[in-house]
């Protein structure tokens, strides 16, 4: 048997590393969220509610996928933690491979603004700014100039049927019409992930379906990232892939074609 030389030997291991090296980047080039071991629990003792136990969920760019599971599964709390609203009581939480539980407050409004739209069950839009102001103000805070605002602001408003509405204020538009500024918001800097809480919840089912199929057509052409929490059948069947949640634990993972 021939005995290779350091040399030799040198260069095999090298090469070994390069292949690890470049699969690892393939493999976490495309996962945009990941948790692992997450856990959220409120309260102590005789209250203790375990909100989340042990997710371990790896999302992929461009997936579509639906949180399904009955009221206080912990839906809400698993969104919230993937975007940063709440801290895990134990576990951690990668966003384009980054923890982001060892980010400073700083650090972390800043990722959550340039990565992340969040669209809210309540909408949480700011009353007293218009349509157009609302869906305009997190890129106020981006710096982009007023041009390309504008330009994006129309195009949206445009997709979404919203407009002639720019000047409304929340309070003068309908529940539909709010749901989409909301949607527009969370769209408007370009996020690579979209986070939506039951985003159909407070719409009629004809405005619900449609809103599913814009949110579908985003993901579809612009490979954006959606996961949405829903317990509504028609909206869950049209998910690519859902996860089930019992009382804070997954039950289910699946994948359709
Ligand atoms: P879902 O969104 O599926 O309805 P949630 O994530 O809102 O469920 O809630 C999961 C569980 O955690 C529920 O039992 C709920 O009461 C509890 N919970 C959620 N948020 C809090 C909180 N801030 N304080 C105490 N308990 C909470
Ligand atoms: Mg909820």
């Amino acid at each position: 048997m021939k005995l290779l030389s350091p040399k030799e030997i040198n260069k095999m291991t090298t090469q070994v590393n390069i292949t690890d090296v470049a699969k690892k980047a393939t493999v976490s080039q495309n996962t945009v969220i990941e948790t692992t071991h997450l856990c959220r629990e409120f309260g102590q003792g005789d209250t203790l509610v375990k909100a989340l136990t042990d997710a371990n969920i790896t999302i992929e760019r461009g997936e579509f996928t639906a949180i399904i599971g009955p009221s206080g599964s912990g839906k809400s709390t698993l969104l919230q933690l993937i975007g940063g609203l709440d801290n895990p009581s134990s576990g951690d939480v990668f966003l384009d491979n980054k923890n982001i539980n060892h980010m400073t407050g700083n650090e972390l409004s800043d990722f959550r603004r340039d990565h992340i739209g969040f669209i809210f069950q309540a909408y949480n839009l700011i009353p007293v700014l218009s349509a157009q102001e609302n869906i305009e103000y997190i890129m106020l805070l981006q710096g982009v100039p007023a041009t390309e605002r504008n330009k994006r602001v129309d195009n949206l408003m445009h997709t979404l049927g919203l407009e002639g509405l720019g000047d409304r204020r929340p309070a003068e538009l309908s529940g539909g019409q709010q749901q989409r500024v909301a949607v527009a918001r969370a769209m408007v800097s370009k996020p690579s992930i979209i986070l939506a809480d039951e985003p159909t919840a407070n719409l009629d089912s004809k405005t619900g379906a449609d809103l599913l199929d814009m949110m579908k057509e985003l993901n579809e052409k612009q490979n954006m990232t959606f996961v949405f929490s829903t317990h509504d059948p028609k909206i869950m069947e049209r998910a690519k892939r859902i996860i089930s949640l019992v009382d804070g634990c997954i039950v289910a993972d699946e994948r359709r074609s």
